[in-house]
């Protein structure tokens, strides 16, 4: 039986003329569809349409289903809709408003069968917008066990990780009919599924207590809400002194950083390789959970904002958290970041201010001289990328980095034929102040620190269906290879 009561995600179905608009004017946010060519009108004075902080716009999903045209869903604000009203004139369709329901999203990909992730065909708009009250009831027949598990020969029985858990079925659904791809390690447990943390953190202590030595589970820190952060050390040869870093999850809606770190760890420990890592699957523990029960579409941390002296419970929602990407101390509050809390790119109070960017950033430091190479997942975009974020220049260490990407990028179109972008964050993405990368790269030293945006280009964005979760997967493991190749040895 599915029941699909724990997710509050509110999808889109209904649509009301953009004539509406002043019922949306008041609240807190809307969510448009909009043409991708006005959306590029309407927001053509910022530096990056996509992202920018101050306006209060998020680009949620791009729909493709329209061979002519490309629609964005944008998630705005009151004065961005403001915006749009004013220049609706110049536009050449009206944007509209919409609302759907996630259950109907997932019934209509599962009685289709859609094999064909970047197929352009597909009449629906995949929108999974914030969080609602709304419950989503049972739907007749479990997703999972009504569909035959083909070509998996070898096993019978469905992971056992996935007992009651509902929500866990229902975000995997597009993943029967595929086989499952269990753990070298951890037997019935499935690597192709999303969890929610309390089996992440079950599989990592599983690892853990597996009778190999070289392996230990630890605790860097605490989240604001008190939760441990987990990471795990894999000491594969104890005579080098190097340590790879892998960090997943920093933003919490990324899911398959997880699912790819998880990926990582048991290959690791598995194929013996003789590099040590440190990998720190899920950094925003409590983003993490807010995704699994509020709010799919969370970004920051869970942190209330407190500068104000309003209530917080008048604060809007998304006044809540720091973008935990932006809180380290390089070029701090410069662009591509914001100072304002209700931005989903806020900057925090001072960098550092974050509990679980000290968690990581302490551990990074006093292990500087070990720590040859960083690695951080971020997801999407299909992007293997390197300092700088915060500047367009390039850094002294330019053309090792390209060297280095470029033979990643060769590794990781050899394993599924799928083709990442390389180059410098700032060029190739966007310019982001306050980055992880840049801060390894500037203020520790480290030589080697790396970004990548994992699958896919944007058609399914953050809410990538559970069948891609194994070829990202094994494409990430690639290019690690590869630049460990260049690297280490
Ligand atoms: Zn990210």
């Amino acid at each position: 039986m599915t029941v699909i009561n724990r997710q509050t995600i509110k999808i889109l179905d209904q649509k009301e003329s953009i004539d509406s608009i002043d019922n949306h004017i008041d609240s807190d946010h809307s969510i448009i569809k909009i043409l991708n060519h006005d959306l590029n009108k309407i927001f053509t004075d910022q530096d990056d349409y996509r992202n920018h902080p101050d306006d209060n716009h998020e680009i949620l999903w791009y729909d493709q289903s329209d061979i002519n045209n490309t629609y964005a869903f944008v998630r705005i604000g009151p004065k961005s809709l403001k915006r749009v009203r004013r220049d609706l004139r110049y536009l050449r369709q009206p944007p509209v408003f919409v609302t759907s329901n996630l259950q109907s999203w997932l019934d209509a990909e599962h009685n289709h069968h859609h094999h064909q992730p970047y197929s352009t065909n597909q009449k629906n708009n995949y929108v999974i917008g914030p969080s609602s009250q709304t419950t989503f009831h049972p739907s007749g027949n479990d997703i999972m066990s009504s569909t035959n598990i083909e070509d998996n020969d070898d096993e019978e029985d469905e992971p056992i990780y996935n007992h009651n858990d509902h929500s866990s079925t229902m975000m995997n659904a597009r993943v029967a009919g595929n086989p499952i791809h269990y753990s070298k390690l951890v037997p019935k447990f499935a690597l192709n599924r999303y969890y929610p943390i309390a089996q992440v953190n079950r599989y990592l202590e599983d690892v853990a207590n597996l009778r190999s030595s070289g392996i230990t589970l630890f605790t860097i820190g605490y989240t604001h809400e008190n939760r441990p952060i987990q990471a795990i050390e894999i000491l594969n040869n104890p005579n080098d002194p190097n340590f790879l870093w892998i960090d997943g999850c920093t933003h919490a809606r990324e899911w398959v950083t997880v699912t790819t770190a998880l990926y990582i760890i048991d290959q690791a420990i598995y194929s013996k390789i003789p590099i040590n890592f440190i990998i720190v699957p899920v950094l925003n523990v409590d983003g993490y959970v807010y995704t699994w029960t509020k709010d799919r579409m969370w970004r920051k941390n869970r942190r209330p904002y407190i500068g104000s002296r309003l209530s917080r419970h008048s604060m809007p929602e998304r006044c809540t958290g720091v973008d935990l990407n932006r809180n380290y101390d390089i070029n701090f509050g410069g662009s591509g970041s914001s100072k304002n809390p209700c931005s989903f790119l806020y900057q925090g109070p001072q960098p550092f201010s974050e509990p679980e960017v000290r968690a990581a950033s302490d551990l990074l430091s006093n292990n500087r001289h070990r720590i040859k190479m960083t690695l951080s997942l971020h997801s999407f975009n299909q992007l293997w990328s390197c300092p700088n974020a915060f500047t367009t220049e390039k850094t002294k260490d330019h053309n090792h980095h390209m060297r280095v990407l470029r033979s990643i990028q060769q590794a990781v179109r050899q394993q599924n034929g799928v083709i990442y972008d390389i180059g410098p964050l700032g060029s190739k993405l966007y310019l982001g102040s306050g980055f992880m990368m840049d801060w390894i790269y500037h203020k520790l030293g480290i030589r080697d620190a790396y970004l990548v945006e994992l699958r896919d280009r944007g058609f399914y964005g953050f809410i990538l269906p559970a069948d891609q979760i194994w070829p990202t997967a094994t494409e990430t493991w690639a290019g690690i290879q590869a630049a460990i190749q260049q690297i280490f040895l």
